[in-house]
């Protein structure tokens, strides 16, 4: 799914955030992206979602070489993936419901499929009944639910969750990642980008850790230990 080969990247300012990284995902993993504020985990997933381009080395991303993508591609690119950005991006004008159909109406899929797909993908995250809400009137872990369906909703091949837990309390983004976890059941590929060691501890997914830009550690589910967990 994902293929990083001896990848870096250096910003026009001169900062190397990311140093001959190689590592591939495969279709269907859970895998955590660890590392502290500066690692290069932003960088990291911008590779994926074709906002930056590597300096050197190759980006595949479900089957395409993300830096010989044609401008027109790009948004057809992006659709295969569904992303839930730290802070939501919710639109505080519009209802939950319409929060997610926004997703499919600007990319012109019939009126018909949103009425039939929004609320399936609200139920799916534990939201049926709060469509009419506005992101205001929902908490926090609800609001990010509401980020998870709009996600969900063109059926993506990967999710991207980008420091998932970071406005929600512990026991909220516990109920994120068992969410993430079932959403991974059904096949879908799951990367958690976080510098939270106690999430990764309490879900025994296979870590990639990232350092200064370099591949810290890879270790396979259920292997991570506080000593891989040093950075
Ligand atoms: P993280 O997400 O792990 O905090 P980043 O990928 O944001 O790490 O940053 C890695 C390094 O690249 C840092 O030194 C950061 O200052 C630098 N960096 C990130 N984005 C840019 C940018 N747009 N321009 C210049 N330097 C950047």
């Amino acid at each position: 799914m994902i293929t990083f080969d001896h990848v870096s990247k250096t910003y026009p300012s001169g900062n190397h955030a990311l140093d001959d990284l190689s590592l591939t995902i495969d279709k269907g993993e859970f895998v955590f992206v660890l590392g502290r504020s500066g690692a290069g985990k932003s960088t990291f997933l911008k590779m994926i979602l074709r906002e930056e381009v590597p300096t050197s080395g190759t980006v595949m991303v479900a089957g395409h070489d993300v830096a010989k993508l044609k401008k027109h591609e790009i948004p057809y690119f992006r659709r295969q993936m569904g992303v839930v950005f730290q802070d939501f991006r919710l639109i505080p004008t519009l209802t939950a419901y319409d929060n997610v159909a926004f997703a499919m109406r600007v990319t012109n899929v019939p009126e018909k499929k949103i009425k039939e797909r929004v609320p399936y993908v609200l139920e799916l995250v534990g939201l049926a009944g709060k469509g009419n809400s506005y992101p205001d009137e929902l908490s926090g872990g609800e609001q990010q639910r509401v980020a998870l369906a709009r996600a969900l909703v063109h059926t993506p091949q990967l999710i991207i969750a980008d420091e998932p837990t970071g406005n929600i309390d512990p026991e909220l983004s516990f109920e994120m990642m068992e969410l993430l976890t079932a959403i991974n059941s059904v096949g879908i590929t799951v990367v958690v980008v976080t510098h939270e060691h106690e999430l990764v501890h309490r879900f025994h997914q296979r870590v990639i850790t990232i350092d200064h830009g370099h591949l810290y550690s890879d270790t396979p589910a259920g292997e991570f230990t506080r000593k891989e967990g040093i950075v």
